[in-house]
């Protein structure tokens, strides 16, 4: 059996690659999520949703309604705190996921992988998207635990080697998002996205895409995934409001980096990320 391995660091962020999880569960390949965090600094879209206080657990409870939208059959919680946007508060937070014993995270991560026995693991870029602190330590950590997992000398207590064969960044073009933005601005809807992208960074990462999947298919999937995070995604979010159509132009592809082992982009992208790929 094929299996799929996805770390990131928020209850949402799987929605960037929800299409492709949704098509390999859909396939028969077992499909395992681990967040890292709760994401107890996001949004309240709508008071009557939830407080500061339970937000963590509410969002908890929209990640399983996505996990069950998108097909996910395992789901990881690794119990840090959401650190918050890069300058705020939560940053200095003893709990923040920036702020763990990187060593415990690894053996967490490391453990999960000899567990789950994963033949592709999919992350965060090293720019984390957005240059989100949580998303680029949940893919720094995860690109390590992708080598010591293999390693019989390290990480004893977490169970037998497992090497996973390919490890994957997974790539947001935001500038893909343009039609969607401009009509969320001209619409007056809730916008969550960076005034200022850098725009030499995504052209940078568009020259190293390894893989493209096609998820029209599951677009519905998608959008059904994405109303789950509720608090997130509230009745006036772009995500909610934008005619679906410009939605699924935008989402129509998900954009991975093949990061291990290295690959020279091919001239087309490849269409699977099990391509060639023996399992057992
Ligand atoms: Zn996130």
């Amino acid at each position: 059996m094929k299996r799929l391995l996805a770390v990131f660091a928020h209850p949402d962020d799987e929605g960037a690659v929800a299409g492709t999880l949704a098509k390999y569960a859909r396939s028969g390949v077992q499909v395992t999520l681990v967040c890292a965090t709760k994401g107890e600094a996001g949004e309240i879209s709508d008071p009557s949703l939830a407080t500061p206080e339970n937000l963590g657990s509410v969002r908890e409870n929209e990640l399983r309604c996505a996990c069950e939208a998108i097909g996910v059959s395992n789901l990881h919680l690794l119990g840090y705190c959401d650190s918050g946007m890069e300058g705020t508060d939560e940053n200095r937070l003893p709990a923040a996921f920036i702020n763990a014993d990187p060593n415990e995270v690894k053996g967490k991560l490391v453990r999960i992988i000899r567990e789950i026995r994963p033949h592709v693991v999919i992350t965060f870029e090293p720019y984390g998207w957005y240059g989100h602190p949580d998303h680029i330590a949940t893919g720094r950590y995860a690109n390590e635990a992708f080598q010591l997992a293999g390693d019989p000398k390290t990480h004893l207590e977490a169970g037998a080697p497992w090497q996973p064969a390919r490890l994957f960044h997974a790539v947001l073009l935001v500038s893909h998002f343009k039609d969607m933005v401009d009509y969320a601005r001209e619409h007056d809807l809730d916008l969550d996205f960076p005034d200022q992208f850098p725009v030499e960074r995504e052209e940078a990462l568009v020259g190293q895409i390894t893989h493209r999947l096609d998820t029209d298919p599951y677009r519905e999937v998608k959008s059904a995934a994405t109303a789950c995070h509720r608090t997130q995604f509230g009745e006036d979010h772009m995500f909610r409001k934008v005619p679906q159509e410009i939605i699924a132009a935008a989402n129509r592809y998900e954009y991975f980096i093949q990061a291990e082992p290295p690959l020279v982009p091919p001239t087309s992208p490849s269409e699977d990320l099990f391509a060639d790929l023996t399992t057992d």
